[in-house]
């Protein structure tokens, strides 16, 4: 039985990156904003979608597409179902997704302005004594893991560093000062808290 509870902290950006292409208006390269819309067109049994994006400079369109000549048969259909009634946590990540927007824009602009999502992704077996946290990183970031740990579990940076030099807090892969460094993708760190008499309450800040 594993008395771990483990969870995953995801950090996302929190605003959506931008194409930089050629305004055929401005007569130059300019950062072009998903405007939240999205168009669909039909020919026969082949579809058409796009995600419209705005010139920030003169509000000219540019339509990145998210598929084209689509058989019907071949479209997942709850993404036909979400724009077909511009389902917003869709079009967001479409938004979001940076790699589908540099295969059509070439050259894109990042924000480094984030936020943390957390999900429990096994809870504990009985009553949970360790905590297990996966980093997963949307984007990269300069925040220490130490830093974010203090401030979303409501622990002070001495007490967490308390518990690292009791070794009760291990970082997977282990490295020398990983706490100290910045946030990696894919890291674990792994608390022991079965010493700590307010064990209850800093696993339910690990949480959603
Ligand atoms: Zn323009």
């Amino acid at each position: 039985m594993s008395h771990t509870l483990l969870v995953q902290w995801t950090i996302v950006p929190r605003i959506a990156p931008r194409a930089l292409i050629a305004c055929n208006r401005c007569r130059t390269t300019r950062a072009f904003v998903p405007s939240g819309k999205t168009r669909l067109n039909a020919n026969g049994r082949r579809l058409d979608a796009w995600l419209i994006y705005r010139c920030s400079d003169c509000d000219n369109t540019w339509n990145r597409p998210i598929f084209e000549r689509r058989h019907v048969g071949d479209i997942d259909p709850a993404d036909l179902c979400a724009l077909q009634n511009n389902d917003e946590i869709f079009i967001e990540k479409v938004a979001f997704d940076i790699d589908g927007l540099r295969r059509h824009a070439g050259q894109v602009e990042e924000f480094p302005d984030v936020h943390l999502r957390k999900a429990i992704l096994q809870p504990a077996a009985g009553s949970p004594i360790r905590l297990e946290i996966l980093f997963d990183l949307a984007v990269k970031t300069s925040l220490r893991t130490e830093r974010l740990l203090s401030a979303e579990l409501g622990l002070s940076r001495s007490r967490v560093a308390t518990l690292a030099d009791a070794g009760r807090v291990a970082a997977i892969p282990p490295g020398r000062n990983a706490l100290q460094r910045a946030l990696k993708d894919q890291m674990r760190v792994v608390i022991d808290l079965a010493d700590e008499a307010d064990r209850n309450a800093i696993l339910t800040r690990a949480g959603p």
